[in-house]
């Protein structure tokens, strides 16, 4: 049955995937975005289906609509991007949660919320699995993002406490491919950049430190099916639990480009975090879901989107991809 789907959110990386998958399946979905971190060439060629909408408009702000669903995507993931401006990244990840909650409520609406591994910090129990309660810094550089997610957790399971609101918790971990932002400063998308034009690989660190990478239609297939499950309140773990160090990473991106980059090391920002890797099994127990592509036939197909595409059409969304924890971006441009 057709059901009017909010997707906050809807023209970044991941909520590009979702709003396709929405729409292919025949739901009706409105797009709800401000175009912060992302573009309108990304989810343009959806204007021309009678089932999608766009709504431009800043989840900060109150709105209302008749939905059936909402996913709860919006908010700058990278964190060059959500460190530039972090009062306005706190006021996303919070009000952004209490307006799409607002809407659940009215709507009696199904909702999902997009958290994050960064809700575990820099982890001090590996693999994390959802019981674990986290080693965040609450006045670090990372905060913003990562206590903004945690006030959003706080606030879903409040609304589903006391008004019986149908919620869905996702915590994501780091998920990559086609239609990443190539300024966003993330490390998948600054390595194929670099990589792709012959550029120095920027290492922060000794690139000793770990990521466990989740291919975009993997993380999509887990929301959907999340969504669709009778019972799935959550928190549950959405990633691939395959790690890698971050030095791995470059050799494979520079082996896949076939290109002639060599590896340089930068200083670690602030608060990264050393390991991570989620602890899958209740994303297998209860949705049946375990990621299928693996991070070799995932860069590739990355590699290949970015191949095909014009850098200098993106504008990078903040000055903070030539700045600090992205000043590899800078040198992609020079
Ligand atoms: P993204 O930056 O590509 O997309 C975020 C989208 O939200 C962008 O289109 C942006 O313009 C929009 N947005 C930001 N602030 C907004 C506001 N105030 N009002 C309306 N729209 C706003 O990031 P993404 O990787 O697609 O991440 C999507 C969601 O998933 C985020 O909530 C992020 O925290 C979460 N997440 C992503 C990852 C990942 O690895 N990609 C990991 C953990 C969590
Ligand atoms: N990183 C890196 N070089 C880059 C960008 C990132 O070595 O050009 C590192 C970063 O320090 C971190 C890891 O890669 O240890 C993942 O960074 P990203 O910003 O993609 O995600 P997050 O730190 O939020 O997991």
């Amino acid at each position: 049955m057709t059901q009017r789907i909010l997707v906050t959110g809807g023209a970044g990386f991941l909520g590009s995937h979702l709003c396709q998958r929405l729409v292919d399946r025949g739901d009706h979905v409105i797009c709800l975005d401000n175009f912060f971190t992302s573009r309108k060439e990304t989810i343009e060629h959806l204007l021309d289906c009678p089932n999608f909408e766009l709504v431009v408009h800043d989840i900060t702000k109150p709105i209302e609509m008749n939905v059936e669903m909402i996913f709860n995507l919006a908010c700058p993931a990278a964190p060059g991007h959500y460190q530039h401006d972090p009062i306005k990244t706190m006021k996303t990840g919070v009000l952004g949660a209490i307006h799409t909650l607002g809407m659940a409520r009215a709507n009696r609406a199904r909702i999902f919320h997009a958290s994050t591994s960064e809700v575990y910090g820099d982890p001090s129990v590996h693999p994390q699995p959802e019981t674990y309660r986290g080693n965040v810094n609450p006045i670090g550089p990372r905060a913003c993002y990562d206590e903004g997610k945690r006030a959003a957790e706080t606030l879903m399971f409040d609304y589903h406490r006391v008004h019986g609101i149908d919620i869905r918790v996702g915590r994501i971990f780091n998920t990559y491919g086609p239609h990443m932002h190539p300024f966003d400063g993330r490390v998948i998308s600054n390595f194929i950049v670099q990589a792709l034009q012959g550029k120095d690989i920027t290492v922060f660190g000794d690139g000793s430190q770990t990521r466990s990478f989740c291919f975009v239609d993997d993380l999509i297939d887990a929301f959907v099916l999340m969504m669709d499950a009778d019972e799935a309140t959550g928190p549950i773990n959405l990633g691939n639990p395959n790690e890698f160090t971050i030095s791995e990473l470059a050799s494979k991106t520079i082996e896949l480009v076939g290109s002639e980059s060599k590896i340089i090391l930068k200083p670690l920002p602030e608060d990264d975090p050393i390991q991570r890797q989620p602890d899958i099994t209740l994303a297998k127990t209860t949705l049946g879901w375990e990621p299928s592509i693996q991070l070799h036939e995932g860069l590739a197909r990355t590699i290949e989107w970015f191949r095909g595409i014009d850098v200098d059409e993106w504008e990078p969304p903040t000055p903070n991809w030539a700045g600090g924890l992205t000043a590899s971006a800078a040198q992609n441009r020079a």
